[in-house]
């Protein structure tokens, strides 16, 4: 029984609240002889939900069980109680060889499925995705990955104007995958047929697409101004200025945003050499750039860092970053009766944060994954 924080729930802050916990759920009150554990003076939020992220630790989830295990626990410790395997551009069977180990730690509850980033993209907005690799996205090399994760494919990320796109979307659709506009050259006109296709998700808005003019809205204005979108941002102050965040914030509004990492290896690490894939990347100061062409090469973002960032430096109300960071990934996922908000019935996953936003403690499903140390 955690007693005496701020608790954030869809409804609001609760100043002086409670959250019960019994075995791996949120109760409607403490079993019988329960611990208490005093949080004055902290928040208590839900556990935050990446929809997007490649890895951590030193260690990607292209990289075997081993090495996602290393991730899991890396961002499990900044808070991430849920997250979803991001890959990156590779062979067709190599991707399908990651899908099956990754499938197989969605199995056992360690992910929450797998995010397939790549390689059905543009090659004007590759970003840090091998050139040589990249193809268009022919629904039936598009069926093959999906089957390849076993029923875990949570989201494709596709260049919705390439040939074969559109009816990709509309497979992923079918079979309950997200279809996400992302590394994309499309016009503002090829957007809105991709949302209208089935597209719910933008990749990490803003960043690998045609930036915004007064003549040619590109797709950035058509994922922003359509209800049925969800966008991505990457809130580590270097994908985004804070100006564009608050723009997206505005125009989206809190309901549908989501932070995410797509955060590699050097998140939770040290900087140094690190490979993307197939890709060398080099980070310096935690940023992550290509070595060859120095494009921005993912983030060394955790959640903890991005909700900090979202309350301290952009302003955000408390409530609306708890929805950025776990209710909506969670909804989008499919996954809101377990996760994503602190209510009865739900998974105890929460984060407890101090009176400046740093992270104090970290519970999934009613364990203590980061053991706060109160005074
Ligand atoms: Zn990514």
């Amino acid at each position: 029984m955690l007693t005496g924080g701020t608790v954030v729930l869809p409804t609001g802050e609760v100043p002086g609240g409670q959250v019960a916990v019994d075995g791996r759920r949120i109760a409607e009150r403490a079993p019988e002889g329960a611990d208490v554990l005093d949080v004055t003076g902290h928040w208590v939020v839900p556990g935050f939900v990446d929809l997007h992220n490649h890895g951590g630790g030193g260690a990607a989830f292209s990289g075997g069980a081993e090495a996602a295990l290393t991730a899991v626990r890396t961002h499990r410790e900044h808070g991430t109680t849920t997250l979803v395997a991001s890959t990156v551009t590779d062979d067709l069977d190599v991707l399908a060889r990651q899908a099956g180990i990754l499938a197989e730690l969605a199995e056992q509850g360690d992910i929450a499925g797998v995010h397939f980033e790549g390689p059905f993209i543009s090659p004007c907005r590759k970003g840090a995705h091998s050139e040589a690799l990249l193809r268009d996205p022919d629904p039936a090399e598009v069926r093959k990955l999906v089957d390849a994760a076993r029923g875990h494919a949570k989201m494709v990320t596709l260049a919705t104007e390439l040939p074969g796109g559109l009816d990709s979307v509309r497979l992923l659709a079918e079979h309950g995958v997200i279809a996400a506009v992302g590394h994309t050259d499309a016009s503002y006109e090829q957007t809105v047929a991709a949302i209208d296709a089935g597209a719910t998700v933008a990749t990490h808005l803003f960043n690998a697409m045609p930036p915004i003019g007064h003549r040619d809205p590109g797709p950035i204005t058509a994922l922003l101004e359509d209800g049925r979108v969800t966008v991505e941002l990457i809130n580590d102050g270097t994908h985004l200025h804070p100006a564009a965040l608050q723009l997206a914030f505005h125009h989206a509004g809190a309901g549908r945003v989501a932070f995410i990492t797509d955060a590699m290896d050097a998140a939770g690490s040290a900087d140094g050499r690190y490979l993307l894939g197939p890709l060398e990347v080099e980070v310096q100061g935690g940023v992550a750039r290509l070595v060859e062409g120095g494009s921005i090469a993912g983030s060394t973002l955790t959640l903890d860092r991005a909700f900090r960032r979202a309350v301290t430096v952009d302003g955000l109300p408390v409530a609306d970053v708890v929805r950025a960071l776990s209710a909506n990934p969670a909804r989008l996922l499919g996954m809101a009766d377990r996760v994503g908000s602190l209510e009865p019935g739900k998974d105890a996953d929460l984060v407890l944060l101090d009176a400046d936003f740093a992270l104090k403690g970290v519970m999934r499903r009613g364990e203590w994954v980061i053991t706060p140390q109160l005074p």
